[in-house]
């Protein structure tokens, strides 16, 4: 009976152990995954505040309220984007014309690690990490899945239509933003956005390799009443891209915690767009 009770004990002190192991070994791997990339930049430029890894993880990073719009959006992206790129470069540019959506940080939401996919594959490769889903009563309109659920709830509460009803509307390869590109564009444009001598053509169409139409965060819409904006802006939804009036971005966040990241708000002709402030 003696021996029974000290294998007994043995059995139960071997198990205690075990899972002590098993579950100290899962919170130093949970930590380890938990704990973001700080970005080159912030380590390498004292100008770019780096964030706090204590509120890191799932917890989003809400940036110093006492920076300026400018460094509270650029410390925000710092988490996202591996290398802020210099200022008035054609990656600079495009982070100003495009990269509010930079600001998400939902669970679910992947970005690109870049501000400009250089080519198809490239891109596929993004899109293969990315969680997609088809947006309710359409054919071939995808986005990332969160994206997806936050349009479904509006369209919901609001009828709201495809700006044409075809994939074009929604997730696009790299072929068809260059295709779109093409369209509007001549041989001499690309070189005058890169130098910073055409900015408006960044309203209409996306530069190959920049469109947010790439990253499944953003749809092109029949918008035209006040009901149907502020049931997308309730749901993460707002318009970003000056006189694209179609083109909304998924943003993820309520319209109260925009300045927050140093987005700034700008009416041009009636319609209100939240803009990167760089
Ligand atoms: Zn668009």
């Amino acid at each position: 009976m003696k021996l029974i009770m000290q294998i007994a004990a043995f059995v139960t002190i071997i198990i205690f152990v075990s899972v002590t192991l098993v579950f100290a070994h899962k919170i130093s791997q949970d930590k380890f995954t938990l704990n973001p990339q700080i970005s080159q930049e912030c380590r390498n430029n004292s100008s770019v505040p780096c964030p706090n890894p204590t509120t890191l993880g799932n917890t989003p990073f809400i940036p110093d309220q006492q920076l300026d719009n400018q460094q509270r959006f650029l410390s925000t992206i710092a988490n996202k984007i591996s290398t802020i790129p210099p200022f008035d470069t054609f990656e600079y540019i495009i982070l100003r014309a495009y990269g509010t959506a930079f600001i998400n940080q939902e669970q679910g939401i992947t970005l690109p690690q870049k501000v400009i996919l250089d080519n198809e594959s490239e891109t596929q490769s993004f899109q293969d990490t990315i969680s997609m889903a088809l947006v309710d009563g359409t054919q071939e309109c995808y986005l990332q899945k969160t994206a997806v659920e936050a349009l479904n709830k509006a369209r919901m509460l609001a009828n709201i239509s495809l700006k044409s009803g075809y994939s074009g509307d929604c997730l696009r390869s790299f072929a068809t933003n260059l295709r779109f590109w093409n369209k509007y564009t001549n041989s001499e444009t690309l070189a005058q956005v890169k130098a910073g001598k055409e900015t408006k053509i960044l309203g209409l169409v996306a530069p190959p390799g920049t469109s947010q139409h790439l990253w499944g965060l953003a749809i092109d819409l029949q918008v035209s009443t006040p009901a149907q904006r502020q049931v997308l802006n309730q749901n993460g939804w707002f318009q970003t891209i000056i006189n694209d009036l179609p083109h909304w971005t998924y943003l993820g966040w309520s319209e109260d915690d925009l300045p927050k990241f140093g987005l700034q708000q700008k009416i041009v002709q009636g319609i209100k767009y939240w803009v990167a402030p760089i």
